[in-house]
């Protein structure tokens, strides 16, 4: 029986570990649960699954989730130390880290640093913390098993294999519904439009990331720590299908690939139960009936936000956690109707391009660099508002 944490719980991925947990009641068992602002969707988890403690994001939020529980026994707490108490809560022996964005980056740490091995869904903390978050798991010997299907799919690809024999890994990407756009019509997409996935169903900020590919861009990064290897040996590869979930070459030229239908329960359920398989109630997957697999290279000149990733992790230390601030506000002003899409990437650019990158000595330097990267991309919506005024 393992104990779960599960930072996030109402989100896409959320929800998807408690159809694990409700499929595997006796291996599985759930502690404390966290969530933002879809209070009657945690209060229903928390008299289903009956956590001991629970965290929302402010103390109205916590005073509200109280009137809407009543008498219930547990215990509700708010903000980053709300978030601090059900991750590391004494008898958790995985915490599923599923908030999205850099909101996910000091639970998760503390996490590590109570000894908790993570399934690890929030990219954004290995982006914006990446060598700071790693260095402690490795003090700390816990391990952190990769949520996101290509992180999952190269941990699987390599398993049995000498780290020194990888030539690169490989990244598929769906490339997202614009993928086949042109510069032009870029330039006019709407977010209604942004939002609808071909192949998976996630949060919207992910949604977004997929459409700019910006995603692919931060799991670059999220691959380079998860698996500590240069840039340079980080490929990606667009594949519409998204069944070859990623590779990994070696040096006498083998691929190994990890293959499987586009559904988030079954990396999920891997981080829970590895090295264990579990059953899930998924349809198998029919090469036959998709015929075929396609691969091509990203087109950088259409989408410009995989090349400010690479970019990013190039220049080093706080630049990537200042590119991902940068993109959450984008991304945010997008979504709310104020920027176009291919405003974006611009953002992204010009704060990133006035970033002095500092090395990663401490968290307070990443959340620090996080601020920062928000406050400079708010000032670049600004302008881009004048200018298109
Ligand atoms: P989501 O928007 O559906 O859910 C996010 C969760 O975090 C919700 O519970 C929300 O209430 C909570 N939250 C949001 N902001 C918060 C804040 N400031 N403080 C505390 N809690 C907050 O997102 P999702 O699609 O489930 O994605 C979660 C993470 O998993 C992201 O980092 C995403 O990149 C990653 N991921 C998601 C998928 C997917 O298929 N959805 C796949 C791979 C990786
Ligand atoms: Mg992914």
């Amino acid at each position: 029986m393992k104990t779960l944490a599960i930072l996030g719980s109402t989100g896409s991925i959320g929800t998807s570990t408690l159809q694990i947990v409700d499929a595997y009641p006796e291996k599985f068992r759930v502690a404390s649960l966290t969530g933002g602002k879809n209070l009657p969707r945690l209060a229903l988890q928390v008299q289903k699954y009956r956590p001991v403690r629970v965290a929302v994001m402010t103390a109205d939020d916590a005073d509200a989730l109280r009137q809407i529980l009543g008498n219930c026994e547990v215990e509700i707490l708010s903000g980053n130390e709300g978030l601090t108490a059900c991750a590391t809560l004494d008898e958790v022996d995985v915490v599923v880290s599923a908030i999205v964005g850099a909101a996910g980056l000091v639970p998760t740490l503390a996490a590590i640093g109570a000894g908790k091995d993570i399934a690890l869904a929030n990219k954004e903390t290995l982006v914006a913390g990446g060598s700071l978050v790693m260095q402690e798991a490795r003090r700390q010997q816990v391990k952190i098993h990769p949520v996101d299907s290509e992180h999952s799919a190269i941990y699987q690809s390599l398993l049995g294999h000498r780290k020194q024999d990888v030539r690169r890994l490989i990244l598929t990407a769906s490339g997202g519904p614009f993928r086949e756009l042109t510069l032009e019509e870029l330039a006019e997409v709407t977010p209604e439009q942004a939002l609808t996935h071909p192949n998976w169903e996630m949060g919207p900020k992910i949604t977004i990331d997929s459409a700019t590919m910006m995603n692919k861009g931060l799991e670059v990064i999220e691959a380079r720590w998860l698996f500590d290897l240069p840039e340079e040996k980080i490929a990606v590869h667009i594949h519409p299908q998204s069944i070859v979930h990623s590779m990994v070459e070696y040096e006498d030229g083998s691929v190994i690939a990890q293959l499987g239908v586009p559904d988030m329960k079954a990396p999920i359920a891997y981080a829970l139960s590895y090295p264990e398989r579990l059953a899930l109630p998924l349809p198998p997957l029919d090469l036959c009936r998709i015929g075929q697999l396609n691969f091509a290279e990203p087109d950088v000149s259409r989408f410009a936000c995989l090349e400010l990733a690479y970019r990013a992790l190039r220049l080093g230390g706080t630049a990537p956690a200042v590119l991902n601030a940068a993109n959450e506000v984008a991304v945010q002003a997008f979504l709310d109707g104020k920027i176009p899409f291919l405003a974006i990437p611009e953002i992204i650019r010009r704060t990133v391009a006035q970033h002095t990158p500092k090395p990663l000595d401490r968290i307070d330097t990443v959340l620090e660099a996080d601020r920062w990267g928000r406050v400079e991309a708010a000032c670049e919506v600004e302008l881009t508002l004048e200018e298109s005024a």
